[in-house]
């Protein structure tokens, strides 16, 4: 097992998860970092010692390097603080950092040779091609903290060659709307889209599971982490939320992986990988649940799916413009300004302006992103 990590995103609901399987398997923290929250990184550095930390919000790391002044954490700010913390040349860094802010110190940490264990699913969405090359060419491993991804990962184990796999098949929730049409969310509100049914987590992903972009964001996530075609990667609604993923090979023995829906055990299989230790969560039994359902998802209703495969098989910077336009949407919808269903309409006018470019560099990434963000913005403001 690993013996030391940096944790990007430390006061998130990952972050949190991922310093208490660090605290379970005492783990030396070499770094943390985030955005804004000053308490709980204040706290966090009390408990873990991390020789460095940083905040992206430079007034607020300001407020931090005040108020661990007694402690020998040094604390840096801003994207670039953030991104050294992100080359401090932990065994692991564990990103889970939210959004494409991400996508720059998943660079810097294999750059610097860490082995990734990666929650921010937008880092390889927008910059797959960049990140997936990196990573081969410094031999840096990346292991997915996803719960379908890991699922598909552990359920990859003991396969001799890529050929013998037919296809993967991605499990979702469904979210709080699953069995609504387009004309029963024309008057969601938040509180109703923050309510999911089985996961607790932040609440871009919990907007992104209600609109199902959640799922597409993680076709593409599997289509670039396990090199597949999107047409060899399939969906199926699964409400209890207890089979992660599936892969289907090519004599159509499928092997999938269980669980209860907790995140501290993909989090902590992609500290320990290939080893498995004791952990906090709870045993799986079956018999709690009578039935296990699988249905087709609503492709009409959630529109974003489709728009997400359509985006990875257009390649080039599409996945940055559907990733960008559905961040900003996202957040515009949690600030009250658009309505439920026009953060699909926003990722459909993505994919329609999007620059067609196959011969793309990770500037062009960041420039779509920003492009895009602003494109966006003017949609509806
Ligand atoms: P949260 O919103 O709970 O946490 C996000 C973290 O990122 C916080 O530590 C936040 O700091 C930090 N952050 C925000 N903005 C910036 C920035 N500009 N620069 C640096 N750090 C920043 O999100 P989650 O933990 O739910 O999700 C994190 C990632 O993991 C996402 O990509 C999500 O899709 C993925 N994921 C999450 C799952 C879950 O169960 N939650 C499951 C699977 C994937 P601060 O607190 O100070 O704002
Ligand atoms: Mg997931």
């Amino acid at each position: 097992m690993i013996k030391s990590l940096a944790v990007l995103g430390s006061t998130g609901s990952i972050g949190v998860q991922a310093l208490e399987v660090a605290r379970l398997h005492n783990l030396k923290i070499e770094a943390l970092t985030a955005g804004s929250r000053v308490d709980i990184i204040e706290n966090q550095i009390r408990e873990f010692s991390p020789a460095v930390a940083a905040l992206a919000d430079e007034k607020a790391a300001a407020d931090l390097k005040i108020r661990v002044a007694d402690t020998s954490t040094k604390i840096l700010s801003g994207a670039e603080g953030v991104k050294e913390c992100a080359s401090c040349g932990a065994e692991s860094v564990l990103n889970s950092i939210v959004g494409i802010a991400g996508l720059a110190p998943t660079v810097a940490a294999i750059e610097a040779g860490s082995d990734i264990a990666l929650a921010n699913k937008e880092t390889l969405v927008a910059g797959g091609k960049f990140v997936m090359g990196l990573a081969k060419e410094k031999g840096v491993n990346i292991y997915p903290v996803d719960s379908e991804h890991s699922a598909i990962f552990q359920s990859l184990q003991g396969c001799a060659s890529k050929k013998q796999i037919k296809r993967l098949i991605l499990t979702a929730s469904g979210g709080p709307f699953f069995g609504k049409t387009k004309k029963d969310l024309e008057g969601v509100t938040l509180e109703q889209a923050l309510n999911h049914p089985n996961w607790s987590m932040g609440a871009k992903i919990t907007i992104d599971s209600a609109t199902m972009m959640n799922k597409g964001l993680e076709l593409i996530e599997a289509a670039w982490l396990f090199d597949m075609e999107a047409k060899d990667i399939d969906i199926v609604v699964h409400r209890q939320s207890v089979v992660h993923s599936l892969v289907e090979y090519v004599d159509n023995s499928v092997i999938a992986q269980l669980g209860v829906p907790d995140m501290r055990i993909p989090i902590q299989y992609a500290l320990t990988y290939p080893d498995r230790f004791e952990s906090p969560v709870r045993q799986l039994d079956l018999t709690e649940f009578a039935t296990l359902t699988f249905e087709k998802p609503d492709y009409e209703t959630f529109a974003c799916i489709n728009l997400c495969r359509r985006a990875i098989e257009k390649g080039g910077v599409y996945p940055a413009a559907v990733n960008a336009a559905n961040e900003k949407a996202n957040e515009l919808f949690r600030q009250g300004k658009i309505r439920f269903l026009d953060i699909a309409d926003a990722v459909a006018n993505a994919l329609e302006k999007a620059p067609h470019n196959d011969d793309y560099s990770l500037a062009d990434v960041f420039e779509t992103d920003r492009l895009i963000r602003t494109q966006t913005e003017r949609l509806f403001i």
